[in-house]
């Protein structure tokens, strides 16, 4: 028997119903997406095919222009946009069923993530088919965390070959990187073999169960001692690596480089009157009190002073006349200065505008910050861009569309209208 109003459990089953079917549709959307970019990998393909004999890096360099068009248009990270595209030219290539199960909204982007993480690795053509026919039955009504587990062992009985060779050829992935997550935090992850990592958490639980015994008067949890040990080890301890036979420097040379980051700070906060966030630069807000740690012992820091009101840069600390065009730049830009890439300013070229050996000054008025990638993409494809005064800058893709990038801050040393001294 129904009444005209719903109850609670029927509204339930309604939302439930309306939920999946937005869902089914927001996965044809992403699909839709996925196939333009494999439609523009296919156009970067096409254009490397006119090159005659291109070298790795030229033929690269349309994709890279590709998805700097897109990404613009988007507002999406360049970079993004061009792993998205390899990815979906992949997916097409290799894995045309779970395409179409995508398209048909029959499973979601996470779905075809799992998929695609188990397929790629089996190079052999018949057990990659053997995988997706079942992957895909596996895959409807299940969620992707369930099917990941589920098609871990599936790969691994179809793999042709052993586990030695496979992991020979899986070390050269290892690596490092950080990831900002709010809040002043970032997570520093490293992927290394194993049987190495769960050494290394072993080797901390360790410590800080010591630790913990000889003060059981300390108040943080095992996790935040570890936490603690990481740092702790990986800023001030000396690699028992050296840098290889024949090189200069000698013991220790590894050991004496120290991790360089640039931070702004709001001058009354530093001062300690306000509590406003200081700025990890081009990556993320940190808290004052680390800020105000930090500015006190500032060896490999280079220390911003910005005014409160305004946010304008008030001085850089650590000036000298030989850097001066440098401190700058760095202080204006803070980051590459292609439209939305936050590569920070310490790792970037500093390019001149309009080129050098075609009467570009150097001033900061023809200088801009710009990362390898943003360099290259500027100098070697149709992207073009030009200065407009105040550090601000106008790109212009091949395709016609017009993007401007102004500095974070404007920034003034002396409250005047003279230019920079320099
Ligand atoms: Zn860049």
């Amino acid at each position: 028997m129904h009444s005209n109003s719903l109850g609670l459990d029927d509204q339930a089953g309604d939302l439930a119903d309306r939920f999946a079917e937005a869902s089914r549709v927001l996965a044809q959307a992403q699909a839709a997406q996925a196939r333009l970019l494999a439609e523009a990998a296919g156009l970067g393909t096409r254009r490397v095919a006119e090159l005659a004999s291109p070298s790795s890096r030229e033929a690269e360099l349309p994709f890279r222009s590709l998805a700097a068009e897109l990404g613009a248009a988007a507002s999406m990270s360049d970079r993004t946009v061009q792993r998205r595209m390899n990815d979906a030219a992949v997916l097409a290539e290799s894995l045309p069923a779970t395409f179409d199960a995508w398209d048909e909204g029959r499973i979601g982007a996470g779905h075809v993530a799992v998929i695609m993480e188990h397929a790629l690795p089996l190079t052999d053509p018949d057990a990659r088919a053997t995988f997706e026919a079942e992957a895909l039955i596996r895959a409807e009504g299940t969620t992707p965390g369930r099917l990941g587990a589920s098609l871990a062992r599936l790969a691994e009985s179809l793999q042709p070959r052993p586990l030695t060779e496979r992991h020979r050829e899986a070390r050269a992935s290892r690596g490092a990187c950080v990831r900002d997550i709010g809040d002043g935090m970032a997570e520093f992850i490293s992927t290394q073999p194993a049987v190495l990592a769960h050494a290394m958490h072993d080797r901390l639980t360790q410590q800080a169960q010591a630790l913990k015994k000889a003060a059981p008067d300390d108040a943080r949890t095992l996790d935040q001692i570890r936490a603690d040990l990481v740092a702790d080890m990986l800023l001030t301890s000396a690699p028992s690596v050296e840098t290889g036979a024949g090189m200069t420097g000698g013991a220790g040379a590894l050991g004496a480089i120290r991790g360089i980051v640039n931070v702004t700070v709001p001058a009354l906060a530093l001062a300690g009157v306000t509590d406003e966030p200081a700025e990890l630069v081009g990556r993320c807000p940190i808290d004052p009190a680390t800020a105000r740690q930090l500015a006190g012992h500032a060896t490999g820091w280079d220390r911003v002073l910005a005014d409160p009101i305004t946010g304008c840069v008030l001085a850089v600390d650590r000036y000298t006349p030989s850097a001066d065009m440098k401190r700058f730049l760095r202080a204006r830009d803070q980051h590459c200065r292609f439209p939305g890439c936050r590569q920070p300013a310490h790792r970037c070229d500093r390019d001149h505008t309009l080129d050098y050996a075609l009467g570009g000054e150097t001033s900061t008025c023809n200088l801009a910050c710009l990362c390898k990638r943003h360099h290259t993409l500027k100098g070697e494809t149709a992207w073009t861009v030009r200065q407009l005064g105040g550090g601000i800058l106008e790109w212009t893709s091949p395709g016609g569309h017009v993007y401007i990038d102004k500095p974070p801050s404007t920034i003034h040393f002396t409250p005047s209208v003279d230019p920079p001294p320099f």
